[in-house]
């Protein structure tokens, strides 16, 4: 800590805090931007610990996961999406599991106190909170390159935990909603790629502010016998059910080959009209390998099949059958002809 003089104020008040550019300090930070009143928490965020109260008989589902400006945000992105997608990412691994969510903690490294930013980051992350009903009870705040890390908790019944290891030999393999669009948004980024502006919108929008599927994780409990959420791309997390369950797979490309329907709300499933502009290359490189789409790929019996469409529809949650378990080990991709794709698909790997 150091002592330093608010450079905003006019009578130059002394600031003694780690934040030394105006005299907000981390508690009146933390007060105005995080602490909000208790729901379901019995203590929240102001004391040492945050006391929570567990459903008696559940099992508590924890997950943490890290955003680092610059390796999984642009540092140009809109503070309130996020907010949205610090919690989305943590919230996506509490519905691969199949837990319902109920609390998070934030920790949180800053460069400065940036009021704006911290009014758009926080609105963007307590408003998807306020939608699950889980609550912030807690975190860190202090100074240093920007980088959020939160840790959500959840609520399983014991043995209703949807884990990688389940996988069984004849299952149909599924994906929720579409992916490919995080990818194909990134490439416009980077500028290898050019969309019309709405296309962008959309793709972008997908990107920045993913959907966790945390209703269909919790309609899946007793149908899925193995869950994961997509994060670097489809065949590569995929692959984490195939290794764990000690299983392999076939996996069908014909679903990409338009954008389907599923159902009869009829909303788009499996790939966007948008990638479904893309030439078949493409579409294939970055639906099955492209990474922050944030949708649950899972695994079910065939017989489950009803069950699965029903529990698709209850969430309002739109998912396509791309595939099925096989006793060989291996990840086998048929071409819609059915012939083996040979290339290689590489998923995203932080230290690759
Ligand atoms: P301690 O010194 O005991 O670690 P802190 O001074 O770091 O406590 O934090 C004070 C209170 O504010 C604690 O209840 C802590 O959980 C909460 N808190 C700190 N940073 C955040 C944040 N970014 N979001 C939510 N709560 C926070
Ligand atoms: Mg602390």
């Amino acid at each position: 800590r150091y002592s330093n003089v608010c450079a905003r104020c006019p009578e130059q008040r002394p600031v003694e805090t780690q934040f030394a550019l105006n005299c907000m300090g981390e508690f009146d930070l933390i007060t105005r931007y995080f602490k909000r009143p208790s729901q379901r928490a019995v203590l929240g965020v102001g004391d040492d610990c945050a006391l929570l109260a567990p459903t008696p008989g559940m099992h508590m589902a924890v997950s943490s996961d890290m955003l680092v400006e610059g390796r999984h945000f642009l540092s140009t992105v809109d503070p309130a999406r996020l907010g949205h997608k610090a919690l989305a990412v943590n919230l996506s691994d509490l519905a691969a599991c199949g837990a319902e969510p109920t609390a998070f903690t934030l920790a949180l490294s800053l460069p400065r106190i940036d009021e704006v930013w911290l009014e758009g980051f926080s609105e963007g992350l307590l408003q998807l909170a306020n939608e699950h009903h889980c609550e912030l009870v807690g975190g860190d705040t202090t100074q240093g390159p920007l980088n959020i890390c939160i840790t959500a908790f959840g609520e399983v019944p014991p043995g209703d935990a949807l884990l990688r290891q389940n996988a069984q030999v004849g299952d149909d393999i599924y994906v929720s909603g579409t992916v490919g669009d995080a990818r194909l948004a990134l490439e416009v980024f980077r500028g290898l790629q050019t969309l019309d502006a709405k296309s962008f919108e959309s793709v972008r929008t997908r990107m920045e502010m993913p959907t966790p599927r945390i209703a269909l994780g919790l309609a899946l409990r007793a149908i899925a016998n193995a869950a994961i959420d997509v994060s670097d791309g489809l065949l590569g997390d995929l692959g984490h059910i195939l290794q764990r369950s000690q299983v392999g797979a076939q996996i069908d490309t014909t679903w990409l080959q338009q954008s389907n329907t599923f159902g009869e709300d009829a909303q788009a499933a499996g790939i966007s009209p948008t990638l479904a502009q893309l030439p078949w290359n493409k579409r294939l490189e970055f639906a099955l390998a492209g990474g922050d789409d944030y949708e649950l790929c899972f695994t079910a019996p065939v017989h489950q099949r009803e069950m699965v469409h029903a529990a698709a529809w209850e969430s309002n949650t739109p998912v396509t059958r791309i595939g099925r378990i096989t006793e060989a080990q291996g990840l086998v991709v048929m071409d819609p002809e059915g012939q083996p794709i040979t290339r290689r698909f590489a998923s995203f790997d932080h230290f690759a």
